[in-house]
């Protein structure tokens, strides 16, 4: 069962919920009261692959200071506002983490990551862009969100996935080393 189908109260109006108000094939609490179609939805994340300019090879990457994945090492991102497109959260993101101003060329991929986070489910769908390359050597993290940020070989992750906060994050190093080539 997923968490969310313990979910008790309309939000609108606070009606209690019975099960027959949960339609489980669309993933929807119909509110026999109000009528609020509540969804239970995917939630949107964009990342970025930052390489560096002197040798891309090399990625920018953090450890993350959260769980999921605390002590791990992760692409630079996060979860998108309301009406924020994926590429606008990326730079946003990317800003706050570690005040560069990057530009997203590609989409690399769109993953899904199901992940456990404060005692919930979420179904993570996140789109992770290219970037242009960036020249500043950078050590320094502007976030509580991360312990530290450094350059790293994409190389190094297709052997060891476990290194990475979301292994599944592997395919993104694959793909752009195929596309460096
Ligand atoms: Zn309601």
């Amino acid at each position: 069962m997923n968490f969310f189908e313990q979910f008790k109260y309309c939000p609108c109006c606070a009606h209690n919920y019975s099960p027959k108000d949960f339609i489980s094939r669309d993933f929807v609490f119909h509110c026999p009261q109000c009528h609020y179609e509540f969804y239970q939805n995917g939630t949107p994340a964009a990342t970025a692959l930052i390489p560096y300019a002197e040798n891309p090879e090399l990625i920018l990457l953090i450890t993350r200071n959260t769980s999921p994945g605390k002590g791990l090492l992760d692409l630079p991102g996060g979860i998108l506002r309301y009406g924020e497109l994926p590429e606008e959260a990326v730079v946003r993101e990317i800003q706050e983490e570690t005040l560069l101003d990057i530009k997203p060329t590609a989409i690399l991929q769109i993953s899904a990551i199901d992940y456990h986070y404060k005692g919930y489910q979420v179904f993570v769908v996140e789109t992770c862009f290219l970037t242009e390359p960036i020249k500043d050597n950078i050590s320094k993290v502007s976030t509580d969100e991360a312990s530290s940020i450094g350059y790293y070989p994409a190389a190094s992750f297709i052997k060891h996935p476990d290194r990475l906060a979301f292994p599944e994050h592997a395919e993104i190093f694959k793909k752009y080393l195929n596309f460096l080539q």
